[in-house]
């Protein structure tokens, strides 16, 4: 499919209209002031004071013409013209994307600035009439910033969060483009690997002291952190806790994501070290779905892990995916109803990316992945809802099935708030480890400047000086903005 355009600034909002509606469809964007008439390909011309859009898609041939402004503002004409686009497809597929022209991946932190703006009533108006957002959505949407106004409120601009990568599991699961690595594969990486991360730890809590900032939260991702031994997790755990003041840390969470990988002695280990939150990631309660997605564990390993965590005072997130390759909507209820049983303080609902880099997209083939995520979303939120569960954290990724959002769900008063000062940005994020981002926010400005570990763990092993010195700039950065 080829989206010709004629000098039009916006190639980047409608390439992503485009893959809205052909996610499937390889997409080359050409520049031109020549109408190009081959088959599958959309012309974009914008002139004076209107929009061109010609072409023929799968058989359809369209030529429209749409009138703007002479002195339209450009963020209006961006809108305009992704409208544009969307009819004349909508209509072409007869589909009407849930989150209407609405592409990015916080749609909360918008709905929270329109407020702001606003009022409550014209930022729902907008997300429903001006982007075509569903009423559903645009409730969500609205619920999780409401939600989330009491965490936010938590943050103060001395504040940051603490990230640690373990960019390991035990085996890679067929949907993931993750950097990760298979813990088999990793063995000889991994012993200086964790040498190197403690040492990154301890400087980063130095340069933390130096600029009088404080610990907000801590949260090991990856990976499956919990795919260490337990006396790797040790040495890391007591590094962090030698270093960083983790008593008067908000939370404390670990990803321990793969039932298999978690025994007693490693919760004991996270429990003594002061981890008050773990992640047991069943994904499915289907064996046959998991050993579908290369996942060697069964939902079995699932009941028995989390009885094992419940020994310990964690807060407990359970995660699960919508559209899982062979899963069905009967399944995925079964899988959200098993859950909800089983009451985890937490359940996050995925809607599952077809990434490029993924096993399942580039050998297994994206047919096998066609649930309908929205029924199966539409049974998950009715059902956690009437559970007690209240959406908290909210975001969408680029080629979710449906094109669909992942969802925080929690019983009250045991939200996580490391997702929600990420994912909202609401302040730095010092990250460690290979593949870790340091995300560092201006709390009088709200922009943001990123600082890059290295992604892969043996160029994190073999440069790793060059990560101590790219810590600096956080120095650096702290003292450019002058904090009180
Ligand atoms: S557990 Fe997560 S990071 Fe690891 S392979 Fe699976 S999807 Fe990727």
């Amino acid at each position: 499919m080829i989206l010709n355009i004629n000098d039009h600034k916006y190639h980047y909002e409608l390439e992503n209209i485009c893959r809205l509606f052909f996610p499937y469809e390889p997409l080359t964007v050409t520049e031109s002031n020549v109408i190009n008439t081959n088959n599958n390909t959309i012309n974009v011309f914008e002139n004076d004071s209107s929009l061109s859009v010609s072409g023929s898609l799968f058989e359809h041939i369209f030529s429209k013409t749409r009138d703007y402004e002479k002195n339209i503002a450009d963020d209006e004409l961006i809108i305009e013209s992704a409208l544009f686009l969307f009819e004349i497809f909508s209509n072409i597929t007869n589909i009407r994307p849930h989150w209407g022209i609405l592409t990015g991946v916080r749609p909360s932190k918008l709905m929270r600035t329109l407020i702001n703006k606003n009022g409550r009533k014209e930022a729902q108006n907008y997300f429903i009439n001006r982007l075509l957002v569903t009423p559903e959505k645009t409730k969500l949407t609205y619920d999780v910033a409401q939600n989330e106004n009491k965490i936010i409120s938590l943050s103060k601009p001395e504040h940051y969060s603490l990230y640690i990568s373990i960019p390991f599991c035990p085996t890679r699961c067929s949907y993931c483009s993750f950097v990760s690595h298979s813990v088999e594969q990793a063995k000889t990486l991994i012993p200086l690997y964790i040498k190197n991360l403690c040492e990154e730890i301890k400087y980063t809590a130095q340069i933390a002291d130096k600029l009088n900032l404080k610990l907000s939260t801590i949260y090991w991702g990856g990976g499956t952190p919990t795919s260490l031994n337990v006396e790797q997790i040790n040495m890391i755990a007591k590094t962090i806790s030698e270093n960083f003041y983790v008593s008067a840390a908000l939370e404390y969470t670990v990803e321990a994501g793969r039932p298999d990988t978690i025994t007693f002695e490693k919760l004991q280990t996270l429990s003594e070290n002061k981890v008050n939150r773990i992640s047991i990631n069943p994904q499915t309660f289907n064996d046959a779905v998991l050993i579908e997605i290369g996942r060697k564990h069964t939902a079995q390993d699932t009941f028995d892990a989390y009885n094992l965590a419940r020994k310990f005072d964690f807060n407990i997130n359970m995660d699960l995916i919508t559209g899982l390759p062979t899963d069905t909507v009967d399944s995925f209820k079964n899988s959200i109803d098993t859950a909800i049983n089983l009451n985890p303080d937490n359940i996050t609902i995925h809607t599952l990316a077809l990434k490029r880099a993924s096993k399942l997209v580039s050998q297994i083939g994206i047919d096998k992945a066609t649930g309908d995520t929205q029924s199966m979303l539409e049974y998950a939120n009715k059902n956690l809802e009437n559970n007690g569960y209240i959406p908290y954290y909210l975001y969408r990724q680029s080629r979710t099935i449906g094109n669909l959002e992942n969802v925080g769900w929690a019983k009250v008063n045991t939200e996580c708030f490391y997702n929600v000062y990420m994912m909202e940005e609401v302040h730095s994020v010092f990250g460690c480890g290979g593949g870790a981002v340091t995300k560092l926010r201006n709390p009088f400005n709200n922009e943001i400047s990123r600082i890059f570990n290295f992604k892969y763990p043996y160029e994190y092993n073999i440069r790793f000086n060059e990560i101590l010195e790219r810590k600096n700039n956080i120095i650096t950065y702290y003292n450019s903005i002058k904090m009180p």
